[in-house]
């Protein structure tokens, strides 16, 4: 499986007997709360070690362990439709289709906005559809790795485009290159270290590899002041659940401890490599690779239908991508690579 991108390169069998416990995360991470069992400790130091690299202030932050990136897109939506609430959505075509699922959920307007040649939404396009908002303001998705391509939208040409809409918020999606981008020469200026950017999600599933779907969706604190209490269950709760994982966070927790920093750095170097490598590769079988900056998305022209079957290539049209999170090594491109060739000896034949 080398067309999606969740990581398989995992071990969890030794926390099998977790199954036989009912862990429930009900309310904010950092609230006290009645259930009897939860883990928020882990779900605290998870959220402050991986906001730690995304150019955060640790302290001036809040997050929690969604059920997934669409859910963690919805959570920085939300925060900023509440800060800009006369502003619409903007993103690009080339956007996580969860973002017009989320605009429609919250009736906000969405605005889509062309792509340049590299696949990173269009400033001069963004700067256009804005330019009829003066004075509304403007909530723009900035995707760290699109889902397709892997492109890495520049954020700071897009806090300038639209700001000719009045103030900007800015929520990035990083469910893809939220783990990769820590770890490349952008690791200082992306994230948080615009003023712009309020809230940031990244998927936990897809870099970090988990027998569960999960993400975290991180905001800046100052964000969710008006906080919902909820009674019954006597916790302050600005998520968007109520009762919530607490399996998910103890496993994510322990995916951490067990890599650490270097580990997380190896892993996204290893796939930042193997996808040059599988560029390479496919450009010597002349399919014209494109592999963006930044990214661990490969694609290139179509093979054969059992081929695209077999490696469970993600199609779109005439091309087709593959992701190199970590299971996905060089000696599996090679044998891509390998039944490309004799699948197109069998046409020539
Ligand atoms: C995968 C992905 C999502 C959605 O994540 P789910 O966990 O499937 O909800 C959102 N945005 C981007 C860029 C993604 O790659």
């Amino acid at each position: 499986m080398i067309g999606f991108p969740g990581n398989l390169d995992f071990e969890f069998s030794q926390l099998s007997g977790l199954l036989d416990i009912f862990v429930n995360n009900v309310g904010d991470p950092n609230g006290k709360e009645k259930s009897a069992v939860s883990a928020k400790a882990m779900e605290c130091a998870v959220i402050e070690f991986i906001a730690g690299l995304t150019n955060a202030d640790t302290k001036e932050v809040y997050g929690y362990v969604t059920a997934g990136g669409s859910e963690a897109n919805l959570f920085g939506l939300d925060r900023g439709c509440e800060t800009l609430p006369e502003a619409a959505i903007y993103c690009s075509t080339a956007a996580h289709y969860s973002i017009a699922k989320n605009a429609r959920l919250m009736r906000r307007r969405l605005v889509t906005v062309d792509t340049d040649a590299s696949g990173r939404i269009a400033p001069d396009a963004l700067e256009k559809a804005c330019r009829g908002a003066a004075g509304r303001g403007a909530v723009v998705v900035a995707t760290i790795g699109t889902t397709m391509s892997g492109a890495v939208d520049d954020v700071d040409a897009i806090a300038t485009a639209a700001a000719v809409a009045g103030p900007v918020y800015v929520h990035a999606d990083a469910a893809l290159g939220g783990l990769i981008v820590p770890f490349t020469e952008i690791a200082e200026t992306w994230g948080f270290a615009r003023p712009e950017v309020g809230s940031i999600a990244i998927s936990m599933h897809k870099g970090l590899g988990m027998p569960v779907p999960c993400a975290l969706a991180i905001c800046r604190s100052d964000l969710v002041q008006q906080q919902v209490h909820g009674e019954y269950i006597g916790a302050a709760d600005a998520t968007l659940g109520c009762s919530r994982s607490g399996l998910a966070a103890i496993l994510i927790w322990y995916a951490l401890a067990a890599k650490g920093l270097a580990g997380l750095s190896e892993n996204a170097l290893r796939a930042l490599a193997t996808a040059r490598y599988a560029s390479r590769r496919l450009a010597d079988l002349g399919l014209s690779p494109k592999l963006q900056p930044y990214s661990i998305v490969v694609v290139f022209d179509r093979p054969a239908e059992s081929i695209c079957r077999k490696y469970h290539l993600a199609t779109e049209g005439t091309t087709a991508h593959l992701v190199t999170v970590p299971h996905v090594t060089p000696a599996i491109i090679d044998k891509l690579c390998e039944d490309i060739r004799r699948s197109t000896d069998n046409v020539e034949r």
